[in-house]
């Protein structure tokens, strides 16, 4: 396997995730440099069977878009927010 820079201990999700961890290690960004992070920033490993759940998760943060509708606009508790999750689900 190729030596890396930052020390390979152990993936960054592994207590967090109740599958278990699986493949090698690889490096990730903590803030992606597709969404104007240092490539030189902080990163993370994570095991090649947690990374894409962690592009993911961060993706869709990351890229989280509020609701525009004027205020009113949803009436029921909880309609704004159900709002926003159909605007975050598609692409
Ligand atoms: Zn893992
Ligand atoms: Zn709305």
């Amino acid at each position: 396997m190729p030596i890396e820079s930052p020390p390979r201990t152990h993936c960054a999700l592994a207590e967090l995730l109740p599958d278990a961890c699986a493949g090698v290690l690889h490096s990730h960004h903590v803030l992606p440099v597709s969404a104007g992070g240092d490539p030189e920033g902080k990163q993370v490993w994570v095991c090649a069977h947690h990374h894409p759940m962690l592009e993911h998760l961060a993706r869709r943060v990351l890229r989280w878009r509020t609701c525009s509708h004027r205020p009113g606009t949803h009436r029921y508790p909880g309609a704004k927010e159900l709002c926003e999750l159909y605007l975050n689900s598609g692409g």
